[in-house]
C-alpha cells in the first residue's frame, strides 16, 4: 500500500496534508495522532470511502483513486463493530462471502475455519445482542479475515473494550495478524496500542505526518516536540531553557549542554531516566508536589519553578508533598528540540539513546 502526496481538504482547511507513506506487504503500521489529526480521515481514503484532494493511492501495484470501495480487495474493522444485529454470528461472519457470490457450501466451509480463528466456533447460532463486547469484536474480526483480501483497515477496533480485554484482545490481533501476513493499517489515538501492535508507527498531528519508524527507534529519538511528549506514559518532561555559550540561563537548571546547543532550546527528558536525589548533588531541585503508586514504581512529580517534572521513581519511595527534593538527569539519555521549530537538535553525544 502507498500514499504519494495524499491530501484532504474541506473547503481551506488541510484534514490530511501532503502524507507520503511506503508500505511493505505484510507490514503492521499504525497511524497514531490525538483526535482531529486526520487519522481517520487518511484510513476513509484508503478504504475508498472519501475522495482524495490531491495526491495518489495505491494497493499492490494497482491505483486505486477511482476503484470503488468494494473492489479494493481490503477488509474493515470499525470501533463499533458495525454487526448486522438481526443475523447470526455465522451469516454476520460470511457475509462478506455471500456478498461475493460464494456457494453455500463452501461459504459454511470458510465461516467455520474464520470462527475457529477467532475463537468463536461455539457461537455460531447466536446474535450479536448475546455475546460480549469482546465477543463481538471478535466477530468482527473473523468477519475481515473470512477471505483474505491485500489490506486490513482497522479504526480503533478496541476502543469499546475494558482495559483488561483490550490488552488481551491487543496480543490475539497481533498473533494473528502475524499468522496471516496481511498488511494492516490501524488507527488509535492510544500510544500504547501503537507501540505494541505496530511494525512501524506514523505520528500524525494536524493534517500532517510527523515521524514515521519503528516503535523504539520513535521512542528513543522523536523527531520533534510533538512526538516526544505524545509517546510515553507518562510523556517525556520537557523544559524549555535558554543557552548562551555552552551555559543554561535561568536558575532552575544546571546542566552541561552539548556543543551545538545554544539559544532557545527545549530540553527532554524521560521519567524513567531521572533520578532522585538530595538537592546539592542534583541538577534541579523542588517541592514534591504528588507521588502515585503505579505498581512496578511510582511516579513522583516535583514543581520547579513552572514545570512539574515527573520521575519514576523506586515503588517503595518515601516522599512527602511539599519535601524538598533533587532531580538527576542521566546525560545519556537527554534529547534537545529548537523551541522555535520543535525540531529535534542531534548532538554528537548525549542525544544517541
Ligand atoms: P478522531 O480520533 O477524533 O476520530 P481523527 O484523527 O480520526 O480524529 P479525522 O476524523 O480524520 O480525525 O478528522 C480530521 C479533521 O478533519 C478534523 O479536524 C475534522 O473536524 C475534519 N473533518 C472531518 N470530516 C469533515 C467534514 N465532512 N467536513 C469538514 N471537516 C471535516
Amino acid at each position: 500500500m502507498t500514499l504519494s502526496s495524499v491530501s484532504k481538504f474541506w473547503g481551506a482547511f488541510a484534514a490530511v496534508d501532503d502524507v507520503s507513506l511506503d508500505m511493505a506487504d505484510g507490514e503492521f503500521v499504525v497511524l497514531l495522532g490525538p483526535s482531529g489529526c486526520g487519522k481517520s480521515t487518511t484510513m476513509r481514503m484508503i478504504a475508498g470511502l472519501d475522495d482524495p484532494t490531491s495526491g495518489e493511492i495505491r494497493i499492490g501495484e494497482r491505483v486505486v483513486n477511482d476503484v470503488p470501495p468494494g473492489e479494493r480487495d481490503l477488509a474493515m474493522v470499525f470501533q463499533n463493530y458495525g454487526l448486522y444485529p438481526h443475523m447470526t454470528v455465522a451469516d454476520n461472519i460470511g457475509y462478506p462471502l455471500k456478498v461475493a457470490g460464494v456457494p453455500r457450501d463452501e461459504r459454511m466451509r470458510r465461516v467455520r475455519a474464520a470462527a475457529e480463528r477467532v475463537e468463536l466456533g461455539e457461537y455460531l447460532d447466536r446474535r450479536p445482542s448475546q455475546l460480549s463486547g469482546g465477543q463481538r469484536q471478535r466477530v468482527a474480526l473473523g468477519r475481515a479475515i473470512v477471505r483474505t483480501p491485500k489490506l486490513f483497515l482497522m479504526d480503533e477496533p478496541l476502543s469499546n473494550l475494558d482495559a483488561k480485554l483490550r490488552v488481551y484482545m491487543r496480543a490475539e490481533l497481533k498473533h494473528l495478524q502475524r499468522e496471516l501476513g496481511t498488511t494492516t493499517v490501524y488507527v488509535t489515538h492510544d500510544q500504547v496500542e501503537a507501540m505494541t501492535l505496530a511494525d512501524r508507527v506514523a505520528v500524525m498531528s494536524k493534517g500532517k505526518l510527523q515521524q514515521v519508524g519503528r516503535p523504539l527507534d520513535i521512542y528513543n529519538r522523536p523527531s520533534n516536540v510533538f512526538v516526544a511528549g505524545f509517546l510515553g506514559n507518562p510523556p517525556m518532561n520537557l523544559i524549555t531553557i535558554h543557552v548562551t555559550g555552552g551555559r543554561v540561563e535561568g536558575a532552575h537548571l544546571t546542566l552541561d549542554v552539548p556543543a551545538g546547543v545554544n539559544g532557545s532550546v527545549t530540553v527532554g527528558q524521560r521519567p524513567e531516566d531521572m533520578r532522585l536525589d538530595a538537592p546539592d548533588r542534583a541538577n534541579m531541585a523542588g517541592e514534591v508536589y504528588t507521588t502515585e503508586l503505579l505498581g512496578d514504581s511510582a511516579l513522583v512529580t516535583v514543581k520547579i519553578g513552572k514545570d512539574l517534572i515527573s520521575v519514576k521513581a523506586d515503588k517503595e519511595v518515601e516522599t512527602r508533598m511539599g519535601e524538598q527534593v533533587g532531580i538527576r538527569l542521566d546525560p545519556k539519555h537527554l534529547h534537545f528540540f529548537d523551541t522555535a521549530s520543535g525540531k529535534r537538535i542531534d548532538v554528537a553525544n548525549g542525544a544517541a539513546p
